[in-house]
């Protein structure tokens, strides 16, 4: 047998990682944008959850603000992947912007969903983390039949008004197997609950902690590329944990690894958040390789095909430029 240091060094590579069909279309509203209006084009809030993405567009001529008050009146003004509360439109119009939508397909339909079951007059039990912006987004549609639930720590403190009309509904990019057991507490406390009518965690966050959960028994380290306040990122490294991966990490950069992670190590896993650019994880790569994990195998879960065409807006300016 060959001694421990020359064990076959090997990278577990899954698939699907990176940017899902939300992601791409937004950064491409945000590119044409450019190309038809040209610079400056503000974005409200960042355009998706990705520090490399928010950089490269800044540099072409996109400004980030956290309001449409930071806005010039009459500029054009990007709303991100994350979906906004109704308000931020009325906002917009009062300011005389030109509001380009970019929030999600996957999550307008949430909203819809939120607004669906607000007008019926039912509690909405609204899993997701706190604060994140999906969350007031969705909240915002209506506030006063939304109880967010963070977690199935916090099931104990929720209240409704009337049992036999309750719905639970869900951030687009949370853990789904914490979320199973947030549900199955609601469920405990309120027999009567009923559930959304198809999935609120999207198809992309799904696929990523699918494969995650392949192969993280046999890492001894995962990398995950992508931004702290990705919240599907975040979630991949903890599932890869829960799955078994020895130990696991979240960085930005393949600057930002530190080699001791790799102490004894023969198998990285490696994937990247929906928010994240592919040439990001191929720099991981190179600079494994450098550190002798040549071996590349892909692990494929499912293909993903899905796509969404950009917003009416751009749509309509770029067909009348052509
Ligand atoms: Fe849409 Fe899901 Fe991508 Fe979010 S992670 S932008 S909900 S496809």
């Amino acid at each position: 047998t060959a001694p421990t240091g020359d064990r076959a060094k090997r990278v577990l590579l899954a698939k699907p990682r990176g940017y899902c069909a939300g992601v791409d279309r937004a950064v491409e509203t945000v590119e044409r944008a450019l190309e038809l209006y040209g610079a400056p084009i503000y974005v409200r809030k960042q355009i998706v959850h990705n520090r490399h993405v928010v950089e490269t567009l800044e540099r072409r001529g996109a400004i980030f603000v956290e309001e449409n008050a930071e806005v010039p009146e009459g500029a054009t003004v990007i709303f991100s992947a994350h979906g906004v509360a109704p308000e931020v439109y009325e906002q917009a119009k009062q300011r005389n912007l030109r509001a380009i939508d970019a929030t999600c397909p996957l999550v307008t339909k949430v909203h819809q969903e939120a607004r669906r079951y607000a007008k019926d007059d039912y509690d909405i039990l609204l899993i997701g983390h706190e604060g994140h912006e999906e969350v007031v987004g969705t909240s915002g549609e209506a506030p006063e039949h939304v109880t967010l639930v963070d977690g199935p720590d916090s099931v104990d403190d929720v209240t409704v008004r009337d049992e036999s009309k309750v719905v639970w509904l869900s951030q687009t990019t949370l853990s789904v197997d914490e979320t199973l057991e947030t549900v199955e507490r609601l469920r405990t406390k309120f027999p009567g609950l009923q559930s959304p009518p198809s999935d609120d965690i999207c198809y992309a966050t799904q696929n990523r902690q699918q494969v995650v959960k392949q192969i993280a028994a046999d890492c001894d380290v995962l990398l995950v590329v992508g931004s702290r306040n990705s919240s599907n990122s975040v979630r991949l490294r903890e599932v890869a944990l829960e799955a078994g991966s020895r130990s696991a990490y979240l960085v930005d950069f393949a600057a930002e690894i530190d080699d001791a992670w790799f102490d004894g190590a023969t198998t990285v896993g490696l994937t990247s958040g929906a928010s994240v650019p592919e040439e990001l994880v191929q720099q991981v790569l190179a600079h494994l390789a450098e550190r002798g994990f040549t071996d590349v195998d892909e692990v494929t879960t499912v293909e993903e095909r899905l796509t969404f065409a950009l917003p009416r807006e751009i749509k309509k300016d770029l067909a009348a430029r052509n």
